[in-house]
């Protein structure tokens, strides 16, 4: 892409509403506009991170052997009056009536909806277990939406429902969920630690909540510093083998790690106080475990072995796409802007041009650009008629993790510089060299 030519309307003045880094980047940066309390326009930028997010999180899911489909916004009230949960839910819910005077809502959730799915298709035990998920965006009428995408009314979030026979079926899907979650967020260069939560209005057994730890974040939680040491890496997992994921459970979730909701002083007491830790903790996902709560409710029964119908085993499990990309920018960002990990950054490397209309610092620029789209990567080309200083800052702000500088000086002994936006380092290197590494660092990211 060429800056030119691009939709990047940073700002530079530091907009007043904005109380945290996250939201004061994500607008300075041309990603986000508010529309009202809560929603936002995703602006070219913002759009391109939030869809590299949910591209990982697609990966990862089929990797588990998750199944995508779509469900639709708006839902008929009627299915969530089968569940109980319609008088339930309270004023978080937007409620629609339509011209016909039917009852309809803006889906918070799609528990009732999936259910509704399975119940139509799904007869026999033999068809189990099955996993499927969805990105949609949601809507909860929030009391108090604030820190931009962080704390929205409309949201995007990846919502995935098992169906299973048994519980010990079930208690492997949110197993293998854990297991894919740790992986997912990894990808995105955060570190998101799986704590033992409350079960909230959707209530069951078993949930574990994720959190990025940051200063900012709404949750505080309190932990044993040995976790933060703890790396999924790139082990291969069998996501159908229900003893290595119980293991990758364990080894995460072992150590005290827990929310002030299910916080206990008496059991944190225990790990050495040198490695007591709390803070303040970005809930990015959540899964739940609970049972034959919407089947019963719901007549969501398979036949059995044995050919009676049984209600099936279920749990629901969350990642917040849309709060991510906040959540990201809380965890990696400096007094100059945001810093992306390489595996959510919106362009991979920044060519910025010193001398635009020198022919040879213009030709050398257009050299790198093309080889960079050659190997698959989307390079941003600051080509504007701007000064050095005016580049440097809009590349610092948006965050890209490698930046190519040009000018004539440099191409005079043949090079470029390479500078990483996370240590700030720079490198003297030829053109060829500075593509060669693009190909390596996102080669082996996986990009
Ligand atoms: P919170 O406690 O932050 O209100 P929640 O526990 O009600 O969230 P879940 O039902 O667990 O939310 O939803 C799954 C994920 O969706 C959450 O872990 C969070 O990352 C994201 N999410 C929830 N509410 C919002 C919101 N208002 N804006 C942005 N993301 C949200
Ligand atoms: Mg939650």
């Amino acid at each position: 892409m060429r800056l030119s030519r691009y939709f990047l309307p940073v700002l530079k003045e530091t907009p007043a509403e904005a109380q945290i880094a996250s939201h004061r980047l994500m607008l300075r940066a041309g990603m986000i506009k508010q529309q009202a309390a809560g929603i936002y326009s995703w602006l070219p930028l913002g759009w391109k991170v939030l869809r590299r997010i949910e591209q990982i999180v697609h990966e990862e899911q089929i990797r588990a052997g998750h199944h995508p489909m779509l469900m639709p916004t708006l839902q008929p009230a009627d299915l969530w009056r089968e569940s109980g949960r319609y008088d339930a839910y309270g004023p978080e819910m937007l409620r629609i009536r339509d011209r016909g005077d039917r009852d309809m809502l803006y889906g918070p959730t799609n528990e009732e909806m999936i259910t509704d799915i399975f119940r139509s298709h799904v007869t026999s035990y033999r068809e189990l277990p099955l996993t499927l998920y969805h990105i949609q965006w949601k809507f909860r009428d929030e009391v108090r939406p604030r820190f931009g995408v962080m704390r929205g009314r409309e949201f995007l979030m990846k919502d995935g429902y098992n169906f299973d026979l048994t519980r010990e079926d079930a208690l492997h899907a949110y197993n293998r969920h854990l297991v894919s979650y740790l992986r997912t967020y990894e990808r995105m260069g955060l570190q998101a630690i799986p704590m033992r939560a409350d079960s909230g209005p959707i209530g069951g057994d078993d949930t574990h909540e994720f959190l990025v730890l940051a200063e900012t974040g709404e949750s505080e939680v309190f932990y044993d510093s040995e976790i933060t040491d703890l790396t999924f890496g790139d082990r291969e997992v069998d996501y159908d083998d229900p003893a290595q994921c119980a293991a990758i459970l364990e080894e995460f979730t072992s150590r005290y790690a827990r929310t002030d909701e299910t916080h206990d002083e008496a059991e944190f007491d225990k790990v050495p106080e040198d490695r007591r830790r709390s803070a303040r903790g970005i809930e990015v996902g959540q899964i739940f475990y609970f049972g034959t709560k919407y089947s019963e409710a719901m007549g969501a029964t398979v036949q059995g072995p044995d050919g009676k119908p049984v209600p099936v085993h279920m749990g629901s499990h969350g990642i917040g796409v849309s709060r991510l990309v906040g959540a990201i920018i809380e965890a990696s960002h400096d007094e100059k802007g945001i810093v992306w990990p390489e595996g959510v950054t919106p362009f991979h490397c920044g060519i910025v041009n010193l001398r635009q209309g020198d022919a040879s610092t213009d030709s050398a620029c257009e050299g790198i650009y093309a080889e960079l789209v050659k190997a698959g990567l989307e390079p941003l080309y600051d080509d504007r008629d701007e000064r050095a200083g005016a580049k440097f800052a809009t590349m610092d702000l948006i965050g890209l993790p490698w930046r190519i500088t040009v000018g004539p000086r440099g191409l005079k002994t043949g090079v470029v510089e390479l500078t990483s936006r996370r240590t700030g380092e720079s490198e003297e290197v030829s053109p060829e060299v500075a593509v060669a590494r693009m190909k390596d660092v996102y080669g082996s990211a996986g990009v």
